[in-house]
């Protein structure tokens, strides 16, 4: 069924750095390992604070995990809405780390204009018992003095976050990683972190010695770190596009069943859906990130039966994010100058780059005004 195409992200529309491999062993002030939208805001913010010399190494090239395959969103929180994470964490801590991704956003907007659009996210219950959580998700928001509104429009009927957004994944992490260059960041492609220790990368190519090392790796992190294993586990998500579909009109990127389903219509009129984990949830606890029939034939459905497109499916794409056990991102400082940042809970657009920022603070100044609201 989907062996007519390849396993390439509707995103991949322009070339990419050809960024080159390490060539012998390196030494810096700060090495990055993971050239995705953590990586680089990482990145970004180490030379902004002063490290005097940076290295970012990626296995393959700039975003081409899940930074560079993901939908797109850019939404206000973590993977848990806003009233569940007042429940887990408590009200002051929510409340810190909503406001903090609502800032994420629009610090990510100003970094990369050209490459953000402002419409607001819609949220639509796909029963009367997610109607009844969108409604309780409303409530809280609003006395936390948070933007919402109650939705219901021919999407169907939940909830609208006015100050959500949507972004070109690839073009955005391509952007920042060209100006880290411009800004004497070395990075380099096709090359592996094989083994991470304190103060060294040890990669195919030759070994890093760095003062600090930040590991900005979501998918496959538990390969990369075999210790947390027991707490880290990665699953695969699945996208398909369309060619343009003017027979459907989607202003604003849609989420429903829980986060499971989501989908955006692009400029052009192209639809970008992506969901279906929990269709065969088992099967989707890999590290395999290539599109499976099972996913993809309930994408197809959905996209014809749910959201009335027409227009042939021009790309299918999958990629892996990991999940903590907790349900709260990984931050944490390993010793020995290792800092770990990944395991989204597939929600990790704003709350990555707000990480790796924090990270980069608690490496060249011993702290972050971030931090301590994500620190388990
Ligand atoms: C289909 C899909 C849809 C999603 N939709 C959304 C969304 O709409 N909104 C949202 O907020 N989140 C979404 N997510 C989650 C989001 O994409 C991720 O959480 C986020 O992009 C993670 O970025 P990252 O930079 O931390 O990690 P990654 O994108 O995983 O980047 C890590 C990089 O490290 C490299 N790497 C891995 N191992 C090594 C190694 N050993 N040595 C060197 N390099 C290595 C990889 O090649 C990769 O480039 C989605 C994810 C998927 C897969």
């Amino acid at each position: 069924m989907n062996s007519d195409l390849p396993d390439r992200p509707r995103w991949d529309d322009h070339d990419d750095l050809d960024l080159p491999a390490l060539a012998g062993d390196a030494e810096a002030e700060v090495c990055v390992i993971g050239l995705g939208g953590t990586g680089l805001s990482c990145i970004t913010e180490a030379l902004a604070l002063g490290a005097r010399s940076v290295i970012g190494i990626d296995a393959v090239g700039v975003a081409a995990g899940a930074a560079g395959r993901n939908g797109g969103f850019l939404l206000s929180g973590t993977s848990d809405y806003h009233h569940e994470l007042v429940r887990a964490l408590g009200r002051e801590r929510a409340v810190a780390i909503t406001r903090l991704t609502n800032d994420e956003i629009q610090r990510i907007a100003a970094e990369v204009p050209e490459h953000v659009r402002f419409t607001g996210s819609l949220r639509i219950a796909a029963s009367d018992e997610e109607l009844g959580d969108c409604e309780e998700q409303r409530a809280r928001m609003l006395i936390d003095g948070f933007p919402v509104e109650s939705y219901h429009g021919p999407e169907g009927r939940g909830i609208l976050i006015p100050t959500d957004a949507v972004m070109h994944p690839i073009r955005r992490c391509r952007t920042i990683a060209a100006r880290a260059r411009a800004r004497g960041a070395r990075l380099h492609g096709r090359t592996r972190a094989l083994e991470v220790g304190a103060g060294m990368v040890r990669t195919e190519h030759g070994t890093i010695r760095a003062r600090h090392i930040i590991s900005c790796v979501d998918g496959r992190l538990e390969l990369l770190f075999p210790s947390l294993a027991g707490f880290v586990r990665s699953a695969r998500l699945q996208m398909l596009a369309s060619a343009p579909a003017p027979e459907v009109a989607f202003p604003r990127p849609v989420s429903t069943r829980y986060g499971y389903d989501y989908w955006q219509q692009l400029p052009d009129g192209s639809v970008v859906l992506g969901g279906g984990r929990d269709i065969a949830a088992e099967a989707e606890w890999t590290t395999d990130s290539r599109p499976s029939d099972a996913i993809q034939d309930y994408l197809t459905r959905t996209l014809r039966e749910r959201l009335g497109v027409r227009a042939r499916v021009t790309h299918r794409w999958g990629a892996s994010v990991a999940y903590t056990t907790s349900g709260r991102p990984l931050f944490r400082d390993l010793g020995g100058s290792v800092q770990v940042v990944g395991a989204f809970n597939g929600t990790g657009n704003v709350v990555g780059a707000l990480l790796g920022r924090a990270a980069a603070q608690r490496a060249m100044r011993g702290h972050s005004p971030l931090a301590h609201h994500f620190t388990d």
